[in-house]
């Protein structure tokens, strides 16, 4: 029996993968079900707009994503992102514009045939048509009742020694035992706001961090994220709060109706240059530091990791 710490999208997702391998596994958690960074993420599947700060291994194992959430999880949308700068600030938008690829330029008329509630209020906006989103707490649950379908039990709650376990997918709790890791925190907000229609992810460049808009669905939508070198697990700050609001605003003046039906904080873990590892530190493996792009990334990384366990299994079987 393979035990998997820990049920963010990390743990889930390497759970999934082995079991589907043919492997037993258990997945052990010492929080709530709907804890961990993975609860409050914003579900984009952006390879391309994330290419603009993240490192080219990022993209390459995000391509595949969709992919992998399609075939397991409902409701992925391929719908592709926008992005979209006020007028004061198109020079963002053109630098944005030369440090990422995959999108094509639209104009004011474009850009309301694609998202209608935009009409006259953007001259320009990027279009990255291959990118797709999920809601990641339909993603995560449903990742969890396939496995559970398969006779894997997650135990939600539950103490273990990191020792007993072979998988290590704590997210920020690992920091004590992998060297480097450290907590971005990422604040957001959910609004109820029917009134408001927007039907994929939206960026807003903004001097200070990307704000974005993700509809869920039925008049909610997602406003994330700040992105702070704090390891402070409290609740959102009213700076952020006020920030993250006024961007919404920015976008969509309709937002100032919006009920405000949830905030949240979360930290993010990361390494030094935020790109994710696999790591094996004494008998146990880790999978950690997937920074913002823990559905993006998650699922190959999941791949890589059942690969080099399948290989060490066999290595460690020959040698006896
Ligand atoms: C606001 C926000 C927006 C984001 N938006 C996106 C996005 O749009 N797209 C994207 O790809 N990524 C996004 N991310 C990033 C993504 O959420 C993270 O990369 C991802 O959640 C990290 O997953 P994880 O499984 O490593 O950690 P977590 O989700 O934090 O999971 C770790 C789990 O380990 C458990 N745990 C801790 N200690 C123990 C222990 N001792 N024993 C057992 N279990 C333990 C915790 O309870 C938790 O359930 C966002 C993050 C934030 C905060």
């Amino acid at each position: 029996m393979i035990t998997i710490l820990g049920a963010g999208v990390a743990g889930l997702c390497v759970a999934t993968t082995l079991a589907e391998r043919g492997l037993q596994v258990q997945v052990v958690d010492n929080g709530p079900a709907d804890g961990g960074a993975s609860w409050l993420a914003g579900g984009m599947l952006a390879p391309y707009v994330e290419g603009e700060t993240a490192a080219p291994e990022v993209a390459r194992l995000g391509a595949s994503a969709a992919d992998w959430w399609a075939a397991r999880v409902p409701g992925v949308m391929r719908r592709g992102s926008l992005v979209v700068a006020p007028a004061r600030d198109r020079a963002e938008l053109e630098r944005f514009a030369a440090r990422t690829t995959g999108h094509r330029r639209l104009d004011t008329e474009a850009t309301a045939t694609l998202e209608p509630d935009l009409a006259g209020r953007f001259t320009s906006a990027l279009f990255y048509a291959d990118e797709a989103h999920l809601d990641p707490r339909t993603a995560l649950r449903a990742l969890a009742d396939g496995l559970r379908q398969r006779g894997v039990a997650i135990r939600s709650n539950t103490r273990l020694d990191p020792e007993q376990a072979d998988i290590d997918c704590r997210g920020i709790a690992a920091r004590a035992d992998l060297p480097g890791l450290r907590a971005v925190r990422g604040e957001m907000l959910m609004l109820h706001c029917p009134s408001v229609t927007l039907t994929r992810p939206i960026r807003l460049l903004h001097p200070r961090f990307p704000v974005y808009v993700v509809p869920r669905g039925h008049g909610l939508y997602m406003i994330g994220a700040t992105m702070l070198e704090s390891d402070d697990p409290g609740p959102i700050t009213l700076r952020s709060a006020m920030e993250l609001m006024s961007a919404a605003f920015t976008l969509h003046p309709g937002f100032a109706e919006a009920a405000i039906v949830e905030t949240g904080s979360g930290l993010r873990p990361a390494f030094a240059d935020n790109v994710p590892r696999i790591v094996k530190l004494g008998g146990r493996w880790h999978l950690n530091g997937l920074y913002r792009h823990g559905f993006l990334t998650a699922p190959a990384l999941a791949e890589q990791l059942a690969d080099q366990f399948a290989l060490a299994t066999q290595e460690t079987a020959l040698a006896h």
